[in-house]
């Protein structure tokens, strides 16, 4: 955890970093971070109205100019990701970062009444989008002098909790791949491949898993920038295949 980390204002300086999920909640606060120290955001998401209020925000801080990529992981082809692709080649010859954001919760129920198209959907959008999407961009990080790939976790992706189902699930495959991932790639020091788990966080959904709970004791996404801040750049060279934390537990 490197929630005390202070970065240097140009950390991500000539630097093309993709956030998933770039609307909204953690997202959010990522692709407007990582801009504010420098880095050129490509925005992916589903809502594009949301993509779009980021996008200004952005240019109005006087970052650089992002790009949008409206992207909805239930329904994407491995030609999307392939397209998407060929663009990001067009426009910028490699990347430098991806921060894997985009989470669908699903349903908080007994297993013994989880419906199972929900299922499939949380596993699209949580892990097999994001899997097939990576493999498309591979050739663009390898371009990339320092790459960092990060993947979003929970504290259920670690262990397993009742209920939680297929989001659960999906958080063990996402620290599983990661690590898969990381020890291929062990030899090519220019991509590192690393988990990283917010802790609980203030956002909508942190609110729909945990309706009855006060939010002004949850740290915002905000807060947790520094240690998103510190694995997308350079600080973190050299760190692949390691599960992080943003922030310490609760006590
Ligand atoms: P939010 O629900 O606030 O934001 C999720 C983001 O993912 C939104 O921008 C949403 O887009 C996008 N998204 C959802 N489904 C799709 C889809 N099918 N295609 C493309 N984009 C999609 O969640 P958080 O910010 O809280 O979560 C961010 C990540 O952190 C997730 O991976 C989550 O699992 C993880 N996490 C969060 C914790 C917390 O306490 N908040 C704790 C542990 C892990 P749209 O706005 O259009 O709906």
């Amino acid at each position: 955890c490197k929630i005390d980390y202070q970065p240097t204002a140009n950390l991500l300086e000539n630097r093309v970093v993709l956030v998933t999920g770039a609307g909204d909640g953690i997202g959010r606060a990522a692709a407007l971070s990582y801009a504010r120290h420098g880095a050129t955001v490509i925005l992916l998401g589903r809502t594009i109205s949301k993509l779009e209020s980021v996008y200004d925000e952005i240019e109005a801080a006087g970052g650089p100019q992002p790009a949008i990529f409206p992207l909805n992981f239930e329904g994407a082809t491995l030609k999307d990701f392939h397209d998407m692709a060929e663009t990001l080649d067009r426009e910028f010859g490699r990347l430098d970062g991806l921060l894997h954001n985009a989470g669908l919760l699903g349903r908080i129920t007994p297993f013994e009444q989880y419906n199972p198209e929900l299922w499939e959907q949380v596993m699209q959008v949580n892990i097999n989008g994001p899997i097939w999407m990576t493999q498309a961009l591979l050739p663009l990080l390898q371009q990339s002098k320092d790459a960092s790939v990060i993947f979003t976790s929970s504290s259920v992706g670690r262990k397993g909790r009742a209920y939680w189902g297929a989001y659960s699930v999906s958080k063990f495959a996402t620290e599983g791949f990661a690590e898969v991932l990381a020890d291929e790639l062990e030899n090519q020091a220019n991509i590192r491949i690393n988990t990283l788990n917010p802790g609980a966080t203030r956002t909508q959904m942190r609110r729909s898993a945990f309706p009855g709970e006060d939010a002004s004791t949850l740290r915002t996404p905000e807060e947790i920038m520094p240690t998103y801040l510190w694995l997308m750049g350079p600080d973190s060279a050299g760190v692949s295949g390691q599960r992080i934390d943003a922030q310490p537990p609760r006590v």
